[in-house]
């Protein structure tokens, strides 16, 4: 499509902008970034309102703004930490900057007297208003610009101002024609590819910053969300049609899956029983299955998997169980082993065994002699040879890195069955629009004889009546999990586990608790919930690696710190873990004593509902523009631009374009696809 001498953005490596050495490149990578067209679709996620100078006088904590004074004080101080102090000044009021981690060199920077503008985040501190870490600018009798400034998902190695400036610096070669993206919908009254992604980059700061977020009405916003529920519609369009024309083993024989459900200690529910049915349908049909299987926690989706990997043990061929942790992996291993009745065919694969026993089970899969094999990313190691993989389930898939999945696929003789577990269920209003293409099934009720879990919201002021309620429980024989979120060096008033564990110490006899958490050795966390499971210690203190799949059935109180911090469906998973025996449980949620309106909203939408498809619905409801990122939480697929929830004509609009490139050569719809979901090519092969 070039012409000219425009060059195609994609045979551009970043590397060939100026600034971008082998370091940057190698963080920009990590993003999925590789040549210039990645860049661009590198969207921004939010955006900064830089538009309006203000009188500091007139701002208020937790808003955005920009102010222009004279810098009155400059003073380090040292305790608690090392941290810079400038204090500024304008005609209307005072306002202090405060720095923590920074060079030696920032102190000169700022010079008593001098003029200066400021752009940040206002917050209540000790002194009155002060923002960390702002955007500042010494001026010279610089005039005011205004400007509505992109903010970027980073990752390790790279600001936010590094990627601001080789973006615009890439926008500007579009403008310039100098590189060009190539664009499969043209019509009148659309703007360009082009166009719109520098538009999206550089919002006219005339416009609201909301034409330019989700369901916005800026001409850029609506061209690239249709370009990206095209690129949607078409990825599983092609998945379903090639999948049609690819032949697949069939699995028919269910004599060993029927052995091992008559020889359960429960019966199936009337909902895991139809969704095994389907599975099993799509086995024996001779095309590639691709199912998702979704059902709330707790409602029994191993079981099924576990029946459904007994027609390819059955038929002499392999299954692979993919588990996101290494603790899940293991649950899933006994499992598994205690309903198959031995382990002669089932291998537990994990990172950390010793090489020893690593190279006997590969051995062993080469062979073909283990049938089953359950394991964390290792089962993607280079030289694991499998004899005849025919079956991939991914427990909890959306925790999986496209490459992984890809890799395991390789390692396939012919196009293997997928089968994917997800605990978060995709609400029904998305499941059409979104998931076209992927079979679902679904598990709706829970087991029988589950006592909901009584759910209670407790200010942290009040944490003394929870530790006597925690001591009472633990003296007639409850077991508790105590869940702290993960935390941000900055955010130094939350309570950590390391802060929790001093309270508990004093508290709790030292046999009474242990913690766990993700840095942990795989032996060590595998000691500590056997001694959990086995009743030796009455309290488990963890972090979030306790949010998939424990199951231990006597653990009947949840505990979890900072629920504010935490997004809908994640408390619904936590949850989760408890209320799976016959004892009454309960979960209490420890929340600061300043609430924002969407935290108590979450709060009171989680104590009141224990259905897990409509905490979905509100969870996507409840998370606005500025809240893509945690997306990733919801199981969702990750969509990078979010439009896909919004506006039913857009949608309407999408179906008629995808109809069209879906007749374009594979090779142009898998770059279309390939710019918004990488996810996706792993899944179709287009
Ligand atoms: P999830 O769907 O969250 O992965 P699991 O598969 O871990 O749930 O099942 C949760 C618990 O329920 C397990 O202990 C499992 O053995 C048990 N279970 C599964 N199905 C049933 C059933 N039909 N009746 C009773 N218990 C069941
Ligand atoms: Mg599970």
């Amino acid at each position: 499509m070039s012409e000219g001498n425009k060059i195609n953005a994609t045979s551009l490596p970043i590397s060939s902008l100026k600034g971008v050495g082998e370091k940057l490149s190698n963080s920009l990578i990590k993003l999925g970034i590789r040549n210039l067209e990645d860049l661009l679709f590198h969207f921004p996620i939010d955006y900064l309102d830089r538009t309006k100078l203000e009188q500091i006088a007139d701002l208020t904590p937790e808003n955005d703004f920009v102010i222009r004074g004279e810098i009155e004080k400059v003073s380090q101080t040292f305790v608690p930490r090392k941290m810079l102090l400038v204090k500024i000044k304008d005609n209307s009021g005072h306002i202090f900057l405060r720095f923590f981690y920074y060079f030696p060199s920032l102190r000169n920077i700022f010079k008593e007297g001098a003029n200066i503008q400021v752009a940040g985040k206002s917050r209540l501190g000790r002194y009155g208003l002060e923002t960390i870490h702002p955007d500042y600018e010494i001026l010279n009798n610089e005039d005011f610009i205004p400007k509505i400034l992109p903010k970027y998902r980073l990752t390790k190695g790279i600001t936010q101002q590094k990627i601001r400036k080789i973006i615009s610096q890439t926008c500007q070669l579009l403008r310039d024609k100098k590189i060009e993206i190539d664009d499969y919908i043209n019509h009148p009254n659309l703007q360009s590819l082009n166009d719109a992604v520098v538009g999206i980059h550089q919002p006219d700061h005339k416009n609201p910053i909301n034409d330019y977020l989700i369901g916005g009405e800026s001409k850029a916003r609506l061209r690239i969300g249709l370009e990206e529920i095209i690129a949607n519609k078409i990825s599983y369009l092609s998945i379903k049609e090639q999948n049609q024309n690819r032949p697949a083993e069939r699995f028919e024989n269910n004599i060993l899956a029927i052995n091992i459900e008559e020889n359960l200690p429960f019966s199936l529910t009337p909902d895991q029983k139809k969704s095994y049915q389907e599975i099993a349908e799509d086995m024996a049909s001779g095309s590639p299955m691709l199912r998702l299987l979704q059902g709330d926690v707790g409602s029994g989706k191993t079981i099924v998997a576990a029946l459904i990997a007994a027609h390819v043990v059955e038929d002499q061929k392999q299954v692979v169980i993919l588990a996101p942790t290494t603790i899940l992996a293991n649950q899933h291993y006994e499992s598994f082993c205690e309903w198959y009745g031995d382990n002669e065919n089932i291998v537990l694969l994990t990172s950390k065994l010793p090489v020893r026993e690593k190279r006997e089970i590969y051995q062993k899969i080469s062979d073909g002699i283990v049938k089953i094999i359950i394991g964390t990313h290792a089962v993607f190691q280079d030289e694991l040879i499998y004899q005849n993989l025919s079956l991939v389930i991914y427990d909890e898939q959306h925790r999986f890195g496209v490459n992984q999945r890809l890799k395991l696929k390789e390692k396939a003789n012919d196009y293997p069955h997928q089968l994917l577990l997800s605990a978060t269920p995709i609400p029904r209003t998305m499941a059409m629009g979104v998931l076209s293409g992927l079979d679902i099934s679904t598990i709706k009720s829970l087991p029988p004889n589950r006592i909901p879990v009584m759910t209670s919201t407790l200010a942290n002021s009040k944490r003394d009546a929870l530790i006597k309620r925690i001591q009472n429980a633990i003296a007639n024989d409850s077991q508790v999990y105590w869940v702290c979120p993960l935390i941000e060096e900055s955010e130094n008033e939350l309570t950590g586990i390391e802060e929790l564990e001093k309270i508990l110490k004093k508290e709790f006899s030292k046999n009474d608790y242990e913690i766990i958490h993700g840095k942990m050795k795989d032996d060590e966390k595998k000691e500590i919930i056997k001694n959990f499971k086995e009743r030796k210690t009455k309290i488990l203190l963890a972090t979030t690696v306790i949010e998939v799949g424990i199951d231990v059935p006597d653990a009947n109180i949840m505990v979890i710190e900072n629920a504010e911090r935490f997004g809908l469906s994640q408390l619904h998973q936590l949850r989760g873990r408890v209320g799976r025996g016959t004892k009454e449980s309960f979960c209490i949620l420890m929340h600061s004593e300043t609430l924002s309106e969407i935290s108590k909203e979450r709060l009171r939408i989680i104590t009141e509902t224990s259905d897990g498809f409509s905490i979905a619905e509100s969870d996507l409801k409840l998370r606005g523009p500025g809240d893509i990122l945690g997306l990733s939480q919801t199981g969702l697929p990750s969509f990078t631009f979010y439009d896909l929830l919004s506006n039913k004509e857009l949608q309407n609009e999408a179906d008629k374009y995808a109809k069209e490139i879906i007749k374009l050569p594979v090779e142009s719809q898998r770059k279309i696809i390939e710019r918004w979901f990488p996810a996706h090519l792993e899944l179709s092969d287009v």
